[in-house]
């Protein structure tokens, strides 16, 4: 019913030099290797900027970052921490795991601490589809599972979200219909781009109307931002769900990386075989341990970033913009003309937003920055859209990512 496609598409522009370098810091010849990187938010928001960006430098709400960083008790347990950077202390990774579970009423094997949500993702692909278990997402959608399905060799089948002109919400029946026997369904709960969330009714439909063996991926990066239901207990009644959860969004740590693989032991036990043995940095831990206990932590900044969304887009609406209505950090942002210009004109002020879908070309992925940011924002976004950006020189196509030399380069 849906075509195949080529995950490349959603293409980004190639590295120009040393200005990249740091983001593409992957084995030589990553192609010849019949392998592609684990690719994250930050390597596709990056690829997709029009021109180099010092990240020091401008505003920049095109890679569903938090500015607000890692909170207090986190930042001062890896200060606290650092003396004992000497050892590995394993048993760090066991407690949080622990910690994670208890909280969630799960058992401590049904949960695997990564260095953020990426390698399971990644892993979760490569490990459950293959050439003839195709990999079903959502269109627009998260873009690295499609990466991983390059690897493993699977159909790719993309489902336009359902109404996109007002809930956005994935279509999970014709996700279902879209292949006989996918080996992964993604669903990202909220979604990114668009920030909004599928009824947790449909959610249940998939999980309960998938082929028996494959099995039902919900990214759950964006989850602390809404009050969705959380699919957690759909792994503590065994169904063939794995959830993924990254420090990397409210908690302010995706550059300190940390994150969990949610699943039944026999699933988990599957992908750990590609990666994520290794013992993970324990700055990250313990900043995980201490986020984790911080009552305060998930509701104070689910509310500041729910105020400054809910701010932006109101006044986005009062200029006669239309907006996804996100529950999460970023939405997409109906710009009336081809989304390159708007981001290239407004990385001309130092203002980065995106990136661009090809299936929603008119509209700009725009990250909630803080209320500061936001503003900037608004007053660039006014002076880019009241000028014509019809003259703008934009840059040259995007070559694919797949031509980016990933090669060590520093
Ligand atoms: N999943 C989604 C939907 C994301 O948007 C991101 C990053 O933006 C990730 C997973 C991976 O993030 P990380 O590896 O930092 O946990």
């Amino acid at each position: 019913m849906y075509p195949t496609v080529d995950p490349l598409a959603p293409a980004g522009v190639a590295p120009t030099g040393i200005s990249r370098r740091s983001f593409f810091r992957f084995a030589a010849g990553a192609s010849a290797l019949a392998s592609l990187p684990i690719l994250t938010e930050a390597h596709l928001a990056y690829a997709d900027r029009p021109k180099f960006a010092d990240p020091n430098k401008g505003i920049h709400i095109d890679a569903n970052e938090n500015p607000m960083g890692p909170c207090e008790a986190a930042r001062q347990a890896m200060v606290n921490i650092i003396p004992r950077g000497g050892r590995y202390l394993f048993t760090g990774e066991e407690e949080l795991a622990e910690l994670f579970a208890k909280q969630e009423g799960l058992s401590p094997e049904s949960v695997i601490p990564f260095a953020g949500s990426s390698e399971p993702l990644h892993f979760t692909v490569l490990a459950f589809t293959g050439k003839d278990r195709p990999l079903v997402i959502a269109d627009p959608g998260y873009e690295a599972p499609m990466w991983a399905a390059k690897v493993s060799g699977a159909q790719i089948f993309k489902v336009p979200l359902a109404d996109p002109k007002g809930e956005a919400k994935h279509d999970v029946k014709a996700m279902l219909a879209a292949a006989s026997n996918p080996g992964v369904i993604y669903i990202c709960n909220p979604n990114n781009p668009t920030g909004t969330c599928t009824p947790r009714s449909d959610i249940e439909y998939v999980v309960a109307n998938a082929p028996k063996d494959t099995v039902i991926l919900i990214d759950e990066a964006y989850i602390h931002l809404c009050d969705a239901p959380r699919s957690i207990d759909f792994v503590k009644e065994g169904k063939n769900v794995i959830v993924l959860r990254t420090f990397s969004k409210l908690y302010g740590m995706a550059g300190i990386r940390m994150g969990f693989a949610i699943g039944r032991p026999d699933l988990l036990a599957k992908i750990t075989p590609f990666g994520g043995m290794n013992a993970l940095p324990i700055t990250a831990v313990v900043a995980a341990k201490a986020s984790l206990l911080d009552p305060d932590l998930v509701p104070t900044r689910k509310k500041i970033i729910a105020d400054t969304r809910v701010e932006t887009i109101a006044w986005l609406k009062s200029q006669g913009y239309s907006c996804t209505p996100s529950e999460s950090n970023c939405f997409m942002l109906d710009v009336r003309q081809p989304g390159k210009q708007v981001q290239a004109a407004l990385a001309a002020k130092e203002m980065y937003v995106g990136r661009i879908w090809p299936a929603w070309p008119d509209s700009v992925r725009i990250t909630v920055g803080t209320p500061d940011e936001m503003m900037a924002f608004r007053k660039d976004f006014t002076s880019v859209m009241s000028g014509s950006t019809a003259g703008l020189v934009l840059p040259k196509m995007p070559r694919r990512l797949e031509e980016t030399p990933f090669r060590h380069m520093s």
